[in-house]
């Protein structure tokens, strides 16, 4: 799946107008019929009006590729964990609610055994004293403080989701760091809830967890791992079309044979004459023919085909 371009098609191309000259080759190219822009995000020329410009420094850096396929990863996560603070904060205010009514059921009792009190002192029996009601009193007074503790800890859990569903949803890096180890603390909550009655759903939530933890902490390069925050940081900016340093270099050779093969052949590409004249002519072919939307070099070519008379097939496609 094309990432990029079903990110474009969503959401529009990224065009972008650098002010540096030097950078506008990589973005840029005249045609015939207008100048193309590339889309930072999917690579293709676009005869379309940037967006916006300015310095290369400030330009947008649009996810590409594998960072919106890790970020849509991200946001599977984020729902799924958002479906979890539903589910336990109601159990919460279930248990809490629950908890409540039973400290009512506690005052029935009292006031119950107030009323029999004389009954039973008429007839020489001390309530108060007598160890079934003290038995019952205890659990009442366990049972209550346990059930508060038991709706307080499903809370902080439930909140603990949410502000993981937040953080993931917004892809902010305290966000994935917490995701990472707040579902690592609970592993071993999860583990010994396997152990202690496994089901299919505890297995497949136990399972989805560990592999959270681990794409996170590899992926996300979170703790150091493959280089840290500096080297993730690093693979972002190297995707970016227009910051890339190699980028200038590339496509500036191939543009050279394209005059060779339009002059000498009528414009049509791979020819069998520019191929002695030009050692790459294999790799300039091939990209004029296949990767006309995805080069430089194919939306060049038209300006050079234009005063032949012949119309500029690509860049329509483009
Ligand atoms: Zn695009």
């Amino acid at each position: 799946m094309d990432w990029s371009r079903r990110a474009c098609s969503r959401r529009g191309h990224v065009l972008y107008e650098p002010v540096e000259k030097e950078y506008q080759g990589q973005v840029r190219a005249d045609t015939g019929i207008g100048t193309a822009w590339r889309c930072l995000r999917c690579g293709d020329f676009v005869l379309d009006v940037p967006t916006a410009s300015g310095p290369v420094a400030e330009a947008p850096m649009p996810l590409r590729g594998k960072a919106l396929r890790s970020r849509f990863i991200m946001r599977l996560l984020a729902v799924e964990r958002i479906f979890r603070f539903l589910l336990v904060g109601l159990g919460a205010y279930a248990v809490w609610k629950f908890s409540n009514s039973e400290h009512s059921v506690q005052m029935l009792f009292e006031k119950n055994l107030t009323i029999f009190k004389p009954v039973a002192q008429h007839y020489g029996y001390d309530l108060d004293n007598s160890s079934v009601v003290t038995t019952i009193r205890k659990l009442f007074t366990y049972k209550h403080s346990s059930l508060d503790l038991a709706a307080a800890a499903l809370a902080l859990y439930a909140v603990i989701e949410l502000i993981e569903a937040i953080g993931l949803w917004l892809a902010k890096r305290w966000g994935e760091y917490f995701a990472a180890v707040a579902t690592s603390l609970f592993l071993p909550v999860e583990i010994y809830e396997l152990t202690e009655h496994a089901t299919k759903f505890k297995i497949a939530t136990f399972a989805l967890n560990v592999l959270a933890v681990v794409y996170l902490v590899w992926a996300k390069r979170l703790f150091g791992v493959r280089g840290g925050g500096r080297a993730y940081e690093a693979e972002l900016t190297s995707e970016s079309l227009l910051h890339e340093p190699t980028e200038p270099v590339g496509p500036a050779k191939p543009t050279g044979a394209v005059p060779n093969n339009g002059v000498s052949n009528n414009g049509v590409p791979g020819g069998g004459a520019p191929s002695r004249t030009v050692p790459d002519d294999g790799l300039s072919s091939d990209t004029l023919t296949n990767n006309a939307a995805t080069l430089p070099l194919s939306v060049a070519e038209p300006t050079v085909r234009m005063p032949l008379g012949e119309p500029p097939e690509e860049i329509v496609q483009a």
